[in-house]
């Protein structure tokens, strides 16, 4: 994964390289690296807090709100703004004394009150003079208690839980020689937890989220995300979900993979997108495309991610603006903004290349987009607070 996203970076990079030229104190040459964080002479392996860690102790880090929920292993690159300058010092000193950063999405209701679970990341690189850098979400965890004045959270670090690898706990030692299956039948027998069947029904899960995306990420890639076991693989498929943030939410707060996959799942089949305010029909899910070297989580001011979905063709949006190639997220492509047709809300943008394959294609913005699955879970909720929809309308209504 690491490999692949720094050759798009480097793609990406190169190419942009003369639309850069004319930026003012920029070196053009340096545009496609990001200078690292740390000096040669310091290991972050080595840092004091990597041993607490290990243990699942707790301690205080600095803690940023960002418009995204980060996964572990999940890469977020971030993009600040000239007025955000004190926020990014923390970040960098942070990486310089601890190398952790609380991650946690700012936007979720959830997240107002103590206590809630955030990401535990590391800067990986940054670049002082485009006020730019790049985080990896390195482990769950859980804020306790926060200090304003010191822009610190007390954490504590949740668990990874595969289901299979609770196993050895519930089992007396004289199990060992057992084959895997009586092992399973014997723990079952004892707790009463159907360790039997849980790991085959992880898998097929895991293989159904495989099938549905394989469309639009790749088998190879998928195939290689299993590979590197379920947890792993439950913060990639949760990467990859179609909805929305407090989805996403919900899915970093699962405590296990198993669960976690399982609950993912539902969410890579999709088959129609509408507009969030008035249900317009979007898209659909065989419109739903990607490019070689596509990122889908992308940054602009004020730390905000945006999480896109790019599409061959649309219905209902109109354009309005103008094309621009400034700041295009895709190297010679020129974006239109796109709103909704019935109620002008921002749906994302379309982007145009005179020399490049496809020559148009659409990036919806998951926010401004309610997928039939997050229509139909709403339906089931009948129980739910029915000044909830209404409080959340009036939320994008001030944007
Ligand atoms: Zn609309």
């Amino acid at each position: 994964m690491n490999q692949e996203n720094d050759q798009e970076l480097n793609g990406v990079n190169n190419d942009n390289r003369n639309e850069r030229d004319h930026l003012e104190g920029f070196n053009p040459s340096a545009a496609h690296r990001f200078d690292y964080t740390l000096q040669d002479n310091e290991n972050r392996e080595n840092y004091k807090n990597e041993a607490k860690l290990v243990d699942y102790g707790t301690n205080w880090f600095p803690i940023c709100g960002v418009s995204a929920v980060c996964f572990p292993e999940q890469q977020l690159p971030m993009k600040f703004d000239e007025d955000e300058q004190e926020l990014y010092d923390r970040l960098v000193a942070s990486a310089r004394a601890n190398g952790f950063v609380v991650l946690f999405p700012s936007d979720i209701r959830e997240c107002d009150t103590l206590p809630y679970v955030a990401t535990l990341s590391k800067v990986v690189q940054a670049n002082p003079q485009t006020f730019s850098m790049e985080l990896m979400g390195v482990h769950r965890c859980k804020v306790l208690s926060y200090n304003l004045e010191n822009g610190e959270a007390f954490v504590q670090l949740l668990p990874e839980v595969e289901i299979p690898a609770l196993l050895p706990k519930h089992l007396p030692k004289y199990s060992r020689r057992y084959s895997m299956y009586e092992r399973r039948s014997l723990a079952t027998r004892i707790t009463g937890y159907p360790f039997d069947s849980l790991r085959d029904i992880s898998r097929n899960q895991a293989e159904q989220c495989c099938l549905e995306l394989k469309g639009m990420i790749g088998e190879e890639i998928l195939q290689q995300a299993l590979n590197r076991g379920l947890t792993y693989f439950s913060y990639f498929i949760s990467q990859q979900i179609f909805s929305n943030r407090e989805t996403e939410y919900s899915l970093l707060k699962e405590d296990s993979a198993n669960t976690r996959i399982a609950a993912a799942l539902k969410y890579c089949k999709v088959s129609i997108g509408k507009c969030r305010r008035c249900f317009a029909p979007i898209f659909l899910n065989e419109n739903i495309m990607r490019l070689p070297e596509q990122t889908m989580t992308h940054v602009i001011a004020h730390g905000f991610v945006h999480k896109i979905t790019l599409l061959s063709s649309i219905t209902n949006y109109v354009r309005a603006s103008a094309p621009s190639y400034e700041f295009t997220w895709f190297p010679d492509y020129a974006w239109i903004i796109i709103q909704c047709v019935g109620c002008h809300q921002h749906l994302g943008w379309e982007y145009m290349s005179m020399t490049r394959e496809p020559q148009r294609f659409f990036g919806i913005q998951r926010e401004g987009v309610q997928f039939e699955n997050d229509i139909a879970e709403e339906r089931d909720d009948d129980n739910s607070d029915p000044t909830e929809s209404s409080d959340s309308l009036s939320d994008e209504e001030s944007d």
